[in-house]
């Protein structure tokens, strides 16, 4: 099962996690340096302050 992250497929903060048992999680890496910031954002994200475009993404 694959979950839609939205902004969060194409954006450098994010980071994909599968487990063994095939399910996705979205972390996201600003939390790391802002821990108000949530980890695991709800998904799919359609807004986002702080969306980053991958370099790949353009
Ligand atoms: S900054 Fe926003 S769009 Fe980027 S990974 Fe985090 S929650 Fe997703």
């Amino acid at each position: 099962m694959s979950v839609d992250p939205g902004l969060c497929a194409t954006c450098a903060h994010a980071q994909r996690i599968a487990s063994a048992k095939g399910s996705v999680f979205w972390r996201c890496r600003e939390h790391d340096r802002d821990p108000q910031w949530p980890k695991y954002p709800p998904l799919p994200v359609r807004r986002c302050a702080r969306f980053t475009p991958t370099a790949a993404d353009g």
